[in-house]
């Protein structure tokens, strides 16, 4: 297996067939999982998952008798299931797609679809990604953190912004980052937000947060204004600022204070958002985008936003979601969405950013497509501010693809 692979230990097949159980089962051995269970439908899958929950990827077919694959998805999602997923189908893209959509929904992580006859190589590709996910932060399952913890650590600076760079991808220039929360917990160490975003939003302490997200971006800014003028940070904003009226004229006399162009900084709203209070949400992006900040809509693709209600709001930037652009090469249903999303973008004047790039093949695949720019791990994955102006610094301003014309292009410039 190649050195980017996975160490998955435990694995939960599920299909009816009992000639494909086995048949998946020699595929997982050859990628190195040893241990493998297996159940030819979803009430039987559950019953093996709550008695195994250190199972750590289950492949599932999505045409199960009695319990279909969409339930089964939503009884795992109650019994927060962690792991990885990935979906075996002979299914049309389209009902594939939107069976990942859902998937999403129940915040279930699907790693990659297989298309009936499945092969190992297919296997080995889909897999090859999964190392990436959690690397040097933990993964708190299932952990409730309280209020009172919440608040104190707050109180004693142990959330922290890390950046994540995005890259133009024409020119390679590092054109600005992405602002992403992390919890430097005493005992767990680094905590990513998936763990304790749920919980700050549950207890009213996400003002608290995205104001000390507001504060490190805004610093990071002001300590690139001289040597990296064009550069911008993206924050991600959480719902209920859709509903805070007086945010726009809050965030410019913060930028305003800090020296730096309200230009330096993008809101990233996520799509699903925009529709609850549709109303109050246009006022306030009207309002930020007329003080000159740029406006983003993130995850594009999961939502169910329409051309008409789209127009209405004025982003500058769409980003695809990353469950669309990793591995998109082998997945017609990604590719379709990338291809409409592109096409909205342009129709729109957006900028578009692919997000979740995580090889050369991805990256080629993106600029094929005619997106604008790229974040994933390809380039980078988030890091330290000090660690963001080391790399920085040794890429000379430049993501260097090794292409000998990017080279020559980069060094113009
Ligand atoms: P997001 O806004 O969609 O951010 C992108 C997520 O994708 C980040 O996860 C990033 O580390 C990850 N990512 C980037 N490139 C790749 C890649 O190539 N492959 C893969 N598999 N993942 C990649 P992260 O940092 O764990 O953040 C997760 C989500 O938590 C964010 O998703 C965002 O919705 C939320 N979040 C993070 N920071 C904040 C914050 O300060 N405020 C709010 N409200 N939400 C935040
Ligand atoms: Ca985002
Ligand atoms: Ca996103």
């Amino acid at each position: 297996m190649s050195s980017t692979g996975p160490r998955i230990s435990s694995a939960l097949v599920i299909d009816d067939s009992g000639y494909l159980l086995d048949y998946f089962t020699v595929l997982l051995n050859a990628v190195g999982t040893y241990q493998v269970k297996t159940a030819n439908n979803g009430r039987q899958a559950l019953s093996i998952l709550q008695d195994h929950p250190d199972i750590e990827l289950l492949l599932c077919d999505i045409n199960l008798p009695e319990m279909d694959g969409i339930e089964f998805l939503r009884h795992i999602s109650a019994q927060s299931f962690a792991g990885e997923i990935i979906i075996v189908s002979s299914e049309h893209d389209r009902v594939i797609g939107s069976v990942i959509k859902l998937a999403r929904e129940h915040e279930l992580h699907i790693l990659g679809v297989m298309k009936k006859p499945a092969t190992l190589e297919n296997l080995k590709s889909i897999l090859s990604t999964s190392g990436h996910r959690v690397k040097s932060t933990v993964r708190v399952d299932n952990h409730v953190f309280t209020a009172e913890e919440l608040h104190q650590a707050i109180g004693d600076k142990q959330f922290i912004a890390y950046f994540q760079p995005k890259v133009d991808i024409r020119s390679g220039k590092i054109i600005g980052a992405e602002a992403l929360c992390r919890w430097r917990h005493p005992d767990m160490g680094i905590i990513s937000p998936g763990a304790f975003i749920p919980c700050m939003e549950n207890n009213g302490l996400i003002d608290e947060l995205t104001d000390v997200m507001l504060g490190e971006s805004i610093a990071f800014l002001e300590s690139m204004q001289h040597s990296h003028s064009y550069f911008s940070v993206s924050i991600n904003m959480p719902a209920d600022y859709l509903t805070r009226l007086n945010f726009p004229d809050e965030l410019h006399a913060r930028v305003k204070d800090a020296g730096i162009r309200s230009s330096s900084v993008i809101i990233e709203i996520t799509e699903s958002r925009l529709i609850v209070d549709y109303k109050q949400a246009l006022e306030i992006m009207v309002r930020l985008r007329l003080k000159g900040f740029g406006l983003s809509i993130d995850d594009f693709g999961t939502g169910y936003s329409s051309l008409e209600q789209l127009q209405n709001f004025p982003f500058q930037e769409l980003k695809i979601d990353q469950a669309f652009v990793t591995g998109a090469i082998n997945n017609l249903a990604s590719q379709a969405i990338i291809e409409s999303s592109v096409n909205l973008a342009n129709k729109l004047d957006m900028k578009i950013v692919a997000e979740g790039v995580e090889s050369r093949q991805d990256w080629d695949f993106v600029q094929e497509q005619g997106c604008d720019i790229v974040q994933g791990y390809f380039v980078a994955k988030p890091m330290s501010q000090i660690e963001f102006i080391a790399w920085l610094e040794q890429n000379k301003g430049y993501f260097d693809l090794g292409l000998p014309e990017q080279k020559k292009s980069s060094q113009e410039k």
